[in-house]
């Protein structure tokens, strides 16, 4: 411990997005943790149902201003039954994400999969499958298919699919940058997908990506075809390191990839742009079932703030002790309910208990 402190102004910014639903107690218990490390500044700011309650918007100019001064942004979950309507032009709490994302420019999402060994039999694949598997997949965020031209008649319908070079190479770099940081192998390796056999945008994307490459000359770069990628997902995930895809690809690949480490109460995730501050939240939504009751897996918005101190501030070190502190947590036996199978040395615990044998094995 330092003699002195820093001076305020030198911590990191954190904008706190608590969302609705389990968000509030997920992101508190976050909170925790993240105090327990030292040395961050927190700003609360309304996104979803929360917001729209408040002023009837799910993100407000001056929540969005917020985010974009902070210097990284940490996302709970938004959305819920309350706000469900059959009116089109009633607000929704997802206009609150895709605001972010566009309103920040985030234009890269990455999803880490690496199943923690005290949860290798919780996946639906084999332990001797699974085992050993550390891949993070990059899917491009704001291009392609989802983002084109749209057009229906009454026979007819059309989704045009788009993308430019430097869309692309923006993207590759983030990929090719991650590998060479992970250094799996001593190298990093990138696995490239498209379907460059049919659609022409994958054949400018393969060869964009290979251009990038060429920048990362100690990172190996192989293409794979779509199929054959979502094949190889599940029959040797142990063979892949960065995976990066185009937006709709990367949408149904990084599911398939997440099932591998078994429970979306795990699944921590990072949306990043240029420049300006990055979004890191858990791949799951906000439980309204749940909601409310203290027993939420708060270990994805951990992990999830595991890749804001990596990804967001610089801050490696502290990425890795949090990470090894929910693998403790789970060494030790404790599990929230989503995790909980009877199976013996297991111990039940609430949003509260897990947050703090996480917190006490940092
Ligand atoms: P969900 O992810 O919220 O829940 C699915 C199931 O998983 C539920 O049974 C829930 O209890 C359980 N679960 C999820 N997270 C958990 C956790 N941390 N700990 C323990 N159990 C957990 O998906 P849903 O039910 O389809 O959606 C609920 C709401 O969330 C909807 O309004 C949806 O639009 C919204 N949503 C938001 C986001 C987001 O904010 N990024 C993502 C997905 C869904």
């Amino acid at each position: 411990m330092p003699p002195t402190m820093a001076p305020d102004a030198d911590k990191p910014r954190i904008a706190v997005l608590a969302g609705d639903g389990i968000g509030p107690e997920i992101v508190a218990a976050a909170r925790l943790l993240l105090d327990a490390l030292g040395g961050f500044e927190y700003e609360d700011v309304l996104i979803g149902g929360a917001s729209i309650d408040a002023g009837g918007e799910a993100l407000t100019a001056d929540a969005l201003a917020a985010c974009r001064g902070a210097d990284a942004v940490l996302l709970g979950a938004v959305g819920g039954p309350k706000w469900d309507s059959t009116d089109p032009d009633a607000p929704r709490p997802e206009q609150g994400l895709l605001g972010l994302r566009k309103g920040l420019g985030l234009y890269a999402n990455l999803r880490p999969v690496k199943p923690i060994p005290a949860l290798l039999d919780a996946s639906p694949l084999r332990r001797s499958r699974i085992e050993g598997t550390d891949l993070l997949v990059v899917r491009e965020l704001t291009g392609g298919i989802y983002f084109g031209r749209k057009e229906r008649d009454a026979g007819t319908a059309v989704d045009e699919c788009v993308y430019t070079s430097a869309e692309v190479e923006r993207i590759a770099t983030i990929a090719f940058a991650a590998a060479e940081r992970r250094g799996r192998g001593g190298h990093g390796r990138v696995t490239s997908v498209d379907k460059a056999n049919v659609l022409e945008t994958s054949r400018l994307w393969r060869e964009v990506v290979g251009d990038v490459g060429r920048r990362f000359p100690q990172v190996e770069l192989e293409h794979l075809l779509v199929d054959n990628a979502a094949m190889q997902i599940v029959a040797e995930p142990t063979r892949f390191d960065v995976i990066v895809t185009e937006n709709m690809f990367g949408d149904i690949l990084s599911d398939e990839a997440a099932m591998i480490t078994g429970s979306l109460g795990m699944l921590p995730s990072a949306s990043l742009g240029d420049s300006g501050p990055g979004v890191f939240e858990p791949v799951h939504g906000s439980a309204p079932d749940i909601a409310g009751e203290g027993v939420a897996n708060p270990l994805a918005t951990f992990l999830s703030a595991a890749m804001m101190l990596r990804h967001g501030l610089g801050d490696g070190d502290g990425a890795d002790r949090i990470e090894h502190a929910v693998g403790a947590a789970l060494g030790a036996g404790l599990r929230t309910a989503d995790l909980f199978t009877g199976a013996a040395g297991e111990r039940r615990a609430d949003t509260e208990a897990m947050t703090a044998a996480v917190i006490a094995a940092l």
